[in-house]
């Protein structure tokens, strides 16, 4: 076998031309900005399509007797550079040259050019720079997707030419436009392939990014996580956020690549690019580029010498804008029609948790902490109470309260005294600290009783931290003179709006579920249900 194989080496072929990575992506670069996420899957992808163009041009060259077949495909800077060729002269030169330039420039007002004989007069064929001329000589744009077409010079060209002077037959232009054909239909096929699989990668790595900014809870990690989520999708040089304060800005967060610095200051909102995208809660500028230069920020240069910028208003139904997101870059064209959609479905999910974030650091601010515990106090409970409810309303969510009483407290005080006691209610208070998530609030709301506030959260999933908080509790057994003494608790649940809408009656409703708890047995957990009432 192996003679056969060298025979097949040996037999004098047409070269192919070597060519880079950034050649390939040639094709798919300026519609698909594949440039941001070049897996080694969309690689292959890109390789087969640059594989399937040679076969075509191979094909092409054995039916034509021709010297060669080139394929020249244009560059975003408006040159044309040959993406692949079946070149039997080994003339050909790879260097980009400007599209339009030299005997091409024809195309530029035809789809297909004929030259044959070629004259000797002619100037050469700007990849064949040094070689002698042809004799004859054919090209044609190629696509029939009117994306190639849109611009004329900028259009990929399919060139052949051959020794021989005869005039180019019906047969072999209708075989040359055929090819031409089949490559687009193949750059089709390929870029849709290539298009879905980025947008899977792109999808999954911004709900990974959504993942972080959902459990960010401080206003600080939630610009962070929104940053980087939108880096995943965007190659953004700088990105801010800012808050919406009546009719000024406060720019409070800037993720860039650190020479940027952050200036609490707050400008006004006016007639900027920002103060239209609030007014008008629309993303603006219409396709990322400030093609009109409307200053950005009012007072602040800092976004206006960026050639891609987008003002995102971050607002929520009916709710008035609360901030603005801003994302520039240094490049042209930076957002696609994809990128730009992909951008907004993010943004929808900064504006939610921007405004959770914030509603959290109210109420921490809010927090007086419990002297004996370090959790928050009943005054402080109360107050997150009602910010959480006046939130919930305005979102439609739901939140939960626990309420839960030691059992038996006042055994434990008489027979160990008070100061087991009191380790007691610490060692409870330390188990709800660490069943709680950083949003929800534990606090101590009572001698030996203690309460929940769980955002975003129904009876279903309120008992389930409370069974935990239950479990916890009684498993951490706490020693009295060498003697282990069992701690339990008897927990209430009521949830709003599920069980009622109103504050008063959701801590009456827990703290009836409570009393259940502790009727029927104690060390239990009791949702509130409307069996319960009155009975
Ligand atoms: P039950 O299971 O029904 O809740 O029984 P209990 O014994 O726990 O009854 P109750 O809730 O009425 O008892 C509360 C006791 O907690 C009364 C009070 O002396 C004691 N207590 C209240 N505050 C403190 C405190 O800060 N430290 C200590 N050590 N005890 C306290
Ligand atoms: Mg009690
Ligand atoms: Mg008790």
């Amino acid at each position: 076998m192996r003679w056969l194989n060298e025979k097949i080496w040996r037999k004098p072929k047409a070269s192919t031309t070597e060519v880079d990575a950034d050649i390939l992506t040639l094709p798919f670069a300026a519609e698909h900005q594949c440039d941001l996420l070049i897996s080694p899957e969309h690689f292959l992808l890109i390789r087969q399509f640059h594989q399937d163009v040679l076969n075509q041009l191979d094909m092409l060259g054995t039916f034509l007797q021709s010297a060669s077949v080139v394929l020249l495909w244009p560059t975003p800077g408006y040159q044309l550079r040959v993406f692949a060729s079946n070149d039997r002269t080994h003339q050909i030169q790879v260097n980009a040259f400007a599209a339009g330039s030299g005997l091409l420039g024809v195309l530029k007002e035809r789809t297909e050019f004929a030259l044959a004989p070629y004259p000797a007069s002619a100037p050469a064929l700007p990849y064949y720079p040094d070689a002698p001329h042809p004799g004859s000589f054919y090209a044609c744009r190629i696509g029939s997707d009117p994306t190639l077409e849109k611009n004329a010079s900028s259009a990929p060209l399919l060139c052949v030419d051959r020794p021989s002077r005869e005039p180019w037959s019906k047969v072999e232009i209708a075989m040359i436009k055929r090819t031409g054909e089949q490559i687009a239909t193949s750059l089709n096929l390929h870029g849709e392939l290539l298009l879905a699989d980025f947008e899977r990668k792109v999808l999954q790595q911004s709900f990974n990014g959504l993942k972080v900014l959902n459990s960010s809870l401080t206003l600080d990690s939630v610009y962070r996580a929104a940053a980087a989520a939108l880096r995943m999708i965007v190659a953004a040089d700088l990105i801010g956020f800012g808050k919406i304060c009546g009719d000024m800005v406060e720019l409070q967060h800037l993720d860039g690549d650190g020479s940027f610095s952050t200036d609490p200051q707050r400008y006004p909102l006016d007639d900027s690019l920002i103060g239209q995208a609030v007014k008008y809660r629309c993303i603006l500028p219409d396709g990322g580029e400030n093609k009109q230069r409307t200053p950005v920020i009012n007072g602040l240069p800092l976004f206006d010498n960026f050639s891609s910028i987008l003002a995102i208003p971050l607002v929520q139904d009916r709710l008035p804008v609360s901030g603005i997101l801003l994302i520039a870059g240094r490049k042209n064209g930076l957002f696609s029609r994809r990128c730009r959609d992909l951008i907004e479905m993010i943004s929808a999910q900064v504006a939610i948790k921007v405004e959770l974030a914030g509603s959290h650091e109210q109420i921490n601010q809010l927090t007086v902490t419990d002297g004996l515990t370090g959790i928050a106090n009943r005054r402080a409970f109360e107050r997150a109470l009602e910010v959480m409810h006046q939130r919930a309303l305005r979102r439609e969510s739901a939140f939960s309260l626990i309420i839960c009483d030691i059992d038996l407290f006042k055994k434990i005080n008489d027979t160990c005294g008070h100061p087991f006691g009191d380790q007691v209610i610490r060692q409870v208070a330390a188990e709800m600290k660490a069943v709680v998530r950083s949003g929800d609030l534990a606090a101590r709301i009572g001698g030996e009783e203690f309460a929940v506030l769980l955002e975003d959260t129904d009876s279903k999933g309120a008992a389930e931290v409370a069974e935990r908080l239950r479990d916890r509790v009684e498993k951490k057994q706490l020693r009295h003179q060498g003697v282990l003494w069992p701690v339990t608790i008897s927990i209430g649940v009521a949830a709003f709006p599920g069980d009622t809408g109103d504050t008063e009656k959701l801590i009456n409703y827990a703290d009836q579920a409570l009393y259940r708890a502790k009727e029927s047995g104690r060390n239990r957990t009791v949702v509130w249900s409307d069996a319960i009432r009155g009975s």
